[in-house]
């Protein structure tokens, strides 16, 4: 079978980290920093040395673009290339490398493709510095207002917009995504999670993104003395809200064990060591793939009594998202190949989001999961394997290759 080339994928990987590198290793690449633009500088150059037609559309998405032989919609591979602060070199922009890979090895190998192949680069996926997160693919995608997201300011109180416009990569194509353009995406990426490797699986074949809930408690006491107050008196906010978690955790661990719950933030006031805590808030983030797991979620939180431990208790939906199914076709494409190539892989759902999960609900999509080393992701220690990264590469390449053919 036909493989891309490992060492010419090791120097993409290396040339990339320089940008935005850090002393231990990692990388610090906000979208459309100056060390983010670098890095679509150089992106830039690769794919015109290889002979690819480069556009950006009106949110300074990049799609290179190889011609095929027939005129019909292209095949869009790729992923995005800013970071966290503190980030590694392997989220996003793994995806982004593996495809301009497999781009290069169609080139070298002059592998004949009917459709057109883009390698597509999206803008501010992290939302790490202009929140929300998968916001310019969420733009074409049509699940933000673009008005709106020109508006959103990073923390020196730069718009979106105006980093856009300085950046040099705002295009002017501003046909939102069909299926006229593009017939397919296939975005790889890394899994950002333990379990490729804690399982011994080159790969993983990511059957959709799993739907989540975020509600947020608040807990209303009465802040008091810590040294007058006897116990039987007191309204502590923050013991009531204690109770609740563990309550939430007892009754969560009963369902399914592939549901992930989080309780990530939480606000104590006045946060005093001298005052019992009158008011506190926390999130409860819960993901899993079947709608009804996550119904019996939202249940058990609405069986929270409205006053605990004579502390009022309230909570609302931040935000939720349903279960995303990737395209059942190229889902059995990625799993044929990796067959094929004698790779170990198995199947899972996606528990961060990506942009792919937008633009599933307007093209064919799916994706492909390569290992995390010890499961660590958004932070300096990332790390992936140069082998694996190969071996994703090459399933990307032939999954590719595949839905030409059809
Ligand atoms: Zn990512």
């Amino acid at each position: 079978m036909i493989t891309c080339d490992e060492l010419r994928l090791k120097d993409k990987i290396d040339t990339f980290a320089t940008f935005g590198a850090l002393d231990n290793g990692g990388i610090t690449r906000l979208s459309l920093s100056p060390a983010a633009l670098a890095a679509r500088d150089e992106f830039c150059k690769r794919c015109r040395t290889l002979g690819m037609e480069i556009k950006t559309d009106d949110m300074a998405n990049i799609y290179a673009t190889l011609k095929g032989d027939e005129n019909l919609p292209a095949i869009m591979m790729g992923s995005h290339m800013d970071s966290v602060v503190q980030g590694g070199n392997y989220d996003g922009i793994l995806g982004v490398l593996t495809a301009l890979e497999a781009a290069e090895t169609i080139v070298a190998e002059r592998i004949p493709h009917r459709h057109p192949i883009t390698v597509v680069v999206w803008t501010n996926e992290e939302g790490a510095r202009f929140d929300p997160a998968m916001m310019s693919s969420g733009v074409i995608a049509g699940k933000f207002d673009k008005k709106l997201m020109l508006e959103s300011k990073d923390k020196e109180g730069t718009t979106f917009g105006e980093a856009l416009e300085a950046s040099g990569y705002m295009g002017d194509i501003k046909n939102r995504l069909n299926r006229k353009d593009y017939m397919a995406l296939v975005e790889l990426h890394v899994e950002q999670g333990p379990v490729l490797e804690a399982e011994e699986k080159d790969i993983g074949i990511v059957e959709g993104v799993v739907g989540m809930v975020n509600y947020e408690f608040t807990f209303i006491g009465q802040a008091d003395h810590a040294g007058t107050t006897p116990m039987k008196y007191r309204k502590d906010a923050l013991f009531a809200a204690a109770n609740v978690i563990r309550y939430l955790h007892d009754e969560l661990d009963k369902l399914d064990s592939n549901l992930v719950y989080t309780t990530g933030r939480m606000n104590v006031s006045p946060n005093i060591h001298t005052i019992i805590p009158d008011y506190v808030k926390f999130t409860l983030d819960a993901r899993h793939q079947d709608s009804k797991v996550i119904n019996q979620v939202v249940e058990i939180i609405k069986s929270v009594p409205n006053e605990v431990d004579r502390c009022s208790v309230s909570c609302k939906e931040l935000w939720s998202r349903k279960t995303v199914a990737f395209c059942e076709e190229f889902v059995d494409f990625v799993e044929k190949n990796t067959n094929e190539y004698g790779y170990s892989s198995m199947r899972m759902y996606s528990g961060p989001g990506h942009d792919a999960q937008f633009i599933a609900d307007i093209i064919p999509t799916t994706m492909i999961f390569v290992p995390s080393q010890n499961g660590h992701s958004h932070c300096e220690k990332e790390f992936t394997p140069l082998e694996n990264c190969f071996k994703g590469a090459n399933v990307l390449l032939q999954t590719i290759l595949d839905i030409d053919k059809k």
